[in-house]
């Protein structure tokens, strides 16, 4: 890949789009090309077997259906299509982004149970299974993998057992942990997962897909079609017939999305698990030496999100700490929780611990520009 001329390079610590390296940024200097030539569609062929490959799905049960739009286009398209007439779905939700389903379900009118936990800590797996027990209408159970909003991993393996063994289909958010965190599709015991191209691979925005059941996804033909547009089946269909997405393709993110699955093989699963471990620890060793604190428990932290507690004293500006780390080149996030003032640091892009560092460098002059004293007294 020819990278005519390095982009300036921000690095961005918000959940989302990462930062992407400039290959990736150019592959989507192609030829124009109309997406129903067969070059197109062979592209777009070897694009889906990848995204059923990172996941070590077996091609022979899995299949990966690609949607245009952002993460949650591919959260509508799971909730609206694998529900069937007058049944029900459960969302386990501990955050911001399970909320968001159940306000999908609740959009198109399907029943839904709203499984509510605290954000800051792990879903009670007694009371999941209660819940399917007691209540035999529900099909569906539907979790967040890692909640982007706090920063908390959930025990989707787990909860996918209870799930199974109540016979209920287990759909997954994977969006903010596919190509970062492992994922081992059968044996964590999902039906559905979700991704998005500009989280976890660092490709550009526009495409998004499950990656799910080829039988359920035939089972799902009878259910009713809640959405022309963001259907499920007939997107697979589609797909299943031509080769295509269903009406225009995000031509320039597919191109783009092709060669960040290509560096995603180059850097391997396990080194860029490592690479991201490292900027995690970084940020909490940058964080420590502030005196600043996580408000999530490390120990069920996904190592990639840290949701930080902003100082209490009015002198916390953070309209004006984030303007100080953008003027110098990163961009962090204000946090995603009810009733606690936070901040967010992410790293879910191509970057590396030292960017880490030179992020708390810009943060610590920052604070004192503040009129901080650092570290700041606990
Ligand atoms: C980013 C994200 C989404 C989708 O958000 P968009 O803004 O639509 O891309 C959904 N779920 C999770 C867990 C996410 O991190």
């Amino acid at each position: 890949m020819e990278v005519v001329k390095p982009v300036k390079r921000n690095i961005l610590l918000n959940p989302g789009p990462a930062t992407t390296s400039d290959t990736v940024k150019y592959a989507q200097v192609v030829p124009d090309i109309c997406p129903r030539e067969p070059e197109f569609i062979e592209v777009m062929d070897r694009v889906r077997k990848e995204l059923v490959r990172i996941v070590h799905g077996d091609p022979e049960k899995y299949t990966a259906v690609i949607f245009t739009g952002s993460g949650t286009i591919i959260q509508d398209v799971c909730v609206n299509s694998l529900v069937p007439d007058k049944k029900k779905i459960c969302v386990v939700n501990n955050g911001a982004y399970s909320a968001r389903m159940v306000e999908i379900a609740n959009h198109y009118h399907i029943p839904c149970v709203n499984l509510k936990f605290p954000e800051t800590g792990l879903p009670n797996l007694d009371t999941v299974r209660e819940t399917l027990e007691k209540d035999k209408e529900i099909v569906v159970v539907a979790t967040v993998h890692h909640e982007t909003g706090t920063g908390v991993l959930n025990p989707i393996k787990e909860i996918g057992a209870i799930a199974h063994q109540e016979g209920c289909l287990f759909v997954v958010d994977t969006i903010s942990t596919y190509g970062l965190r492992p994922i081992r599709i059968e044996e964590e015991n999902i039906d559905f997962l979700m991704s998005s191209a500009q989280k976890g691979l660092a490709a550009m925005v526009g495409a998004s897909w499950t990656v799910g059941r080829i039988d359920e996804i035939e089972k799902s033909a009878s259910y009713p079609k809640r959405s022309y547009y963001c259907n499920l089946f007939m997107q697979y269909d589609f797909f299943k017939r031509v080769g295509e997405i269903h009406f225009t393709p995000p031509v320039q993110t597919i191109y783009a999305l092709q060669q960040a699955i290509k560096e995603y093989w180059e850097e391997g699963e396990h080194a860029r698990w490592e690479r991201l471990t490292q900027c995690w620890e970084a940020i909490h060793k940058g964080l420590n030496e502030m005196g600043l604190e996580s408000v999530i428990d490390k120990e069920i932290q996904g190592h990639l999100v840290v949701t930080v507690k902003a100082p209490e004293s009015g002198q916390f500006d953070f309209t004006k700490f984030h303007d100080d780390c953008y003027e110098r080149g990163f961009t962090i996030y204000p946090g995603k929780m009810f009733g606690v003032k936070t901040f967010r640091l992410c790293n879910l892009g191509q970057i590396t611990y030292k960017d880490v560092e030179d992020f708390f460098v810009v943060a610590k002059d920052s604070f004192k520009k503040m009129g901080f004293t650092l570290p700041l007294n606990r």
